[in-house]
């Protein structure tokens, strides 16, 4: 994408008061920078090693999104540093995090990952685990976590009755679960990739993670 356009969508989504994360994996530093010298300070990564590395070359006014599936034993790695990580999936991790965060005496923020049914490769978690992680922070059970919302992916398809299906679906059980907890801040919607990102925010997202419609396609050698 050129300047122009990049322009364009980081101003059409902030006259939607919606936050851009810009998806920078697999893209070598030098195209981050070029990306944050127009101006965007929220960069995603779905690997630790990756994310460390580019944490310790670029800018430290970058704010770091993890949003990629997250192993336990690697979160010590990430816990220095790390914005928001967008992608807890069990009680396990989250308890990992908590005590990574308590390790380095900080607060990490975090999503819960939404998993709807239809893509049976998708992580995430059904409307009971949320319930039940929900019901544990509120009880103060993780003091060094703050959770601030929820993530999801709609299935990769040209369907867009299905994909806007879907998104309405993560919205849904977001609010739900968010009345059900008013104590608790769950106000984030990161919902929304390249090809489906205004779909999304039709349907409530307030944070789309884009990467190749700003990067360029990716390669995976
Ligand atoms: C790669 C990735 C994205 C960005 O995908 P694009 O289609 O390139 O915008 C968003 N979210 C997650 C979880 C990803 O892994």
């Amino acid at each position: 994408m050129d300047k122009e356009k990049i322009d364009s969508l980081i101003s059409d989504l902030q006259s939607k008061e919606v936050t851009l994360v810009a998806v920078s994996k697999t893209k070598p530093i030098s195209a981050i920078q070029t990306i944050y010298n127009l101006g965007v300070r929220e960069f995603g990564e779905n690997r630790v090693q990756e994310l460390s590395d580019k944490y310790t070359e670029l800018p430290k006014d970058i704010n770091w999104h993890m949003i990629g599936s997250l192993q336990r034993n690697k979160v010590k790695y990430i816990a220095p540093f790390v914005h928001l990580i967008h992608s807890v999936t069990s009680e396990s991790l989250l308890e990992t995090i908590e005590k990574e965060a308590a390790k380095n005496n900080r607060r990490i923020d975090v999503l819960l990952q939404i998993r709807i049914a239809t893509e049976e490769t998708k992580q995430g978690l059904n409307k009971h685990e949320i319930s039940e992680l929900l019901q544990s922070i509120n009880e103060g059970h993780y003091a060094h976590i703050r959770c601030k919302g929820f993530m999801g992916m709609a299935s990769f398809t040209d369907d867009k009755k299905q994909v806007t299906h879907e998104f309405e679906s993560l919205q849904h059980i977001a609010s739900q679960a968010a009345e059900d907890f008013p104590k608790l801040d769950l106000s984030t919607r990161s919902f929304g990739m390249s090809g489906d990102y205004d779909l999304a925010i039709e349907a409530g997202a307030n944070m789309v993670r884009i990467g190749s419609l700003i990067f360029g396609s990716r390669n995976y050698n």
